[in-house]
C-alpha cells in the first residue's frame, strides 16, 4: 500500500495501516514537519458539541479515543482539555448546531449569556446577548506532534517512509497502482491519496471540490496572561458581526492564538502561495481581538499563513476514486479536519483494505457532488 501525503490525514493512515500489519510506503513532498500545508501552528481546536452537523458527533467519540490510545502509545501528551465555548446570535448557526448537537447526543453542557460568559472565563469579552454554549470536553490537539508520533509508531510497525519526495504522477495498471516520483517509481496494490490542498492536483476529478483557500493565523501577547491561560480560558467558535472566528488559550509561546474562518476568501494555487502574511492581514484579525478579546490584544508574537481546502458544502470527502477501486481519497476538509485525524486514519485504512468502513461513512461520498464528476 502506498499513502501520499503525510500530513494529518496521511500519517494517520499509514500508522493504521502498518499496525494492521500491511506493507506500507508513506510519500511526502516536504519535510516530515513542514508549513506548506494544513497541519502546522502549534495547536488545533476539538470539541465534541459540533454545529456543523450532529453526523459528525459520533466520529469525534472515536476520535477522541483513538487521540487517547495515541498519547499512551507514544508517551507524549498530545490532547489538553480545556472546554469549549460555542458563541453567537440566537438563531445563529453555530449556537443553534452546537445545542442542537449536545442535545441529540446527550452531552453534558451549559447555556449562558455573554455577560456570565465573562464572569466565568474573564478573557472573554462578548456583547450580553450573545448565547453562549460550554461543553466541557471540548480542547485542543498538538498537531505537529501527533503527524510524528502517528509516523514514528507505523515505522516501528514496519512502514517505510520517505520525505522530500514529491508523487509526479500515478496510474492503475491491470488492477495494480503505479506512482511515479521524483526519486522513482513503486507498485502496490491500493494508493491513499492524503494530498492535502494539492489534492485537485494529483486526482483531477476533485477540481472544484477541493478549493485550497489562504488563511492567517495571529498570537497576540495578552495583557492579563492570567486570562488567557488553558485553565481558565476554553477554546472557542465565535459567530461575530465581522464573521466566524476560532481560537485557543496561551500555550507554547506567550501569545492569544485566533484565526477567522475564511479569513479574506482567498482561493490560492498551493504552490504558489506568499507564505509571508501581510499588514492587511494582521488588521483584519486585530480589530477583531480589540472588540471581543480586550485584555488579549497585544503586541503581535506571531503571524502565520496555513490552507484551508474547501469542498462545496464544507463536509469532507472520503471515499474511492470513481474510475478506480485501488485509489482512495480523503480531501475537502474545509477547515475543520485536523481533530478528526485518528479516526480518519482508521477509515481510510478500511477503505484500502477492505474497501468499505466500520464507520458510517455514506454522509462524505464523492457522488454527493455527481454532477460535476
Ligand atoms: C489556519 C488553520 C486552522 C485550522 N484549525 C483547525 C482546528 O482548530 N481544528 C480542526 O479540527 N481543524 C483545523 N484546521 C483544519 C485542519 O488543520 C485540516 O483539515 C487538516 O490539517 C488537513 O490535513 P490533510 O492531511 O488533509 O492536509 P495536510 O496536513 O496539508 O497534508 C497533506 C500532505 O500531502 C503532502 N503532499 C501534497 N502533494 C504531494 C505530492 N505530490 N507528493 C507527496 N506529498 C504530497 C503535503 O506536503 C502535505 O504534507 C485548520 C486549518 C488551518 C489552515
Amino acid at each position: 500500500m502506498i499513502v501520499l501525503g503525510l500530513g494529518g490525514m496521511g500519517s494517520a493512515t499509514l500508522f493504521h495501516l502498518a499496525r494492521r500489519g500491511l506493507r506500507v510506503l508513506g510519500l511526502e513532498r516536504f519535510d516530515l514537519v513542514h508549513e506548506h500545508g494544513s497541519s502546522h501552528g502549534l495547536t488545533r481546536i476539538i470539541r465534541l458539541a459540533y454545529w456543523e452537523h450532529p453526523t459528525y458527533v459520533s466520529l469525534l467519540r472515536r476520535a477522541y479515543e483513538l487521540w487517547r490510545e495515541l498519547e499512551g502509545l507514544s508517551a507524549e501528551r498530545l490532547l489538553h482539555i480545556t472546554g469549549s465555548i460555542d458563541a453567537g446570535p440566537a438563531g445563529g448557526p453555530v449556537f443553534e448546531g452546537a445545542l442542537r448537537s449536545s442535545e441529540l447526543h446527550g452531552l453534558p453542557h451549559e447555556v449562558m449569556d455573554g455577560a456570565e460568559l465573562h464572569r466565568r472565563f474573564p478573557g472573554y469579552r462578548l456583547p450580553r446577548e450573545t448565547r453562549c454554549l460550554y461543553q466541557p470536553d471540548g480542547g485542543f490537539l498538538l498537531p505537529e506532534r501527533c503527524n510524528v508520533a502517528h509516523v514514528m509508531l507505523a515505522q516501528a510497525h514496519g512502514a517505510e517512509v520517505h520525505c522530500r519526495e514529491p508523487v509526479l504522477d500515478w496510474g492503475v495498471t491491470g488492477g495494480r497502482v503505479w506512482v511515479a516520483t521524483s526519486r522513482g517509481r513503486y507498485e502496490a496494490g491500493r494508493l491513499v491519496v492524503c494530498a492535502g490542498p494539492w489534492a485537485a492536483k494529483l486526482v483531477p476529478e476533485l477540481g472544484g471540490l477541493a478549493v485550497p483557500e489562504r488563511q492567517v493565523l495571529a498570537w497576540l501577547q495578552p495583557s492579563r496572561p492570567e486570562y488567557f491561560r488553558p485553565d481558565v480560558f476554553p477554546v472557542f467558535n465565535l459567530e461575530a458581526e465581522e464573521g466566524r472566528c476560532y481560537g485557543f488559550p496561551s500555550f507554547l509561546v506567550p501569545g492569544f492564538k485566533f484565526g477567522k474562518y475564511h479569513h479574506r476568501g482567498e482561493i490560492v494555487d498551493p504552490d504558489a502561495v506568499n507564505p509571508e502574511p501581510q499588514p492587511e492581514d494582521e488588521e483584519l484579525l486585530r480589530s477583531f481581538a480589540r472588540r471581543y478579546f480586550p485584555d488579549g490584544a497585544g503586541p503581535t508574537m506571531m503571524l502565520k499563513t496555513c490552507l484551508f481546502t474547501n469542498s462545496p458544502d464544507r463536509h469532507f470527502i472520503l471515499d474511492r476514486h470513481p474510475d478506480h477501486p485501488e485509489v482512495t481519497i480523503a480531501a475537502g476538509f474545509s477547515g475543520h479536519g485536523y481533530k478528526f485525524c485518528s479516526v480518519i486514519g482508521e477509515i481510510m485504512a478500511d477503505l484500502a483494505q477492505q474497501g468499505q468502513s466500520r464507520h458510517d461513512i455514506g454522509f462524505f461520498r464523492l457522488e454527493r457532488f455527481a454532477p460535476s464528476l
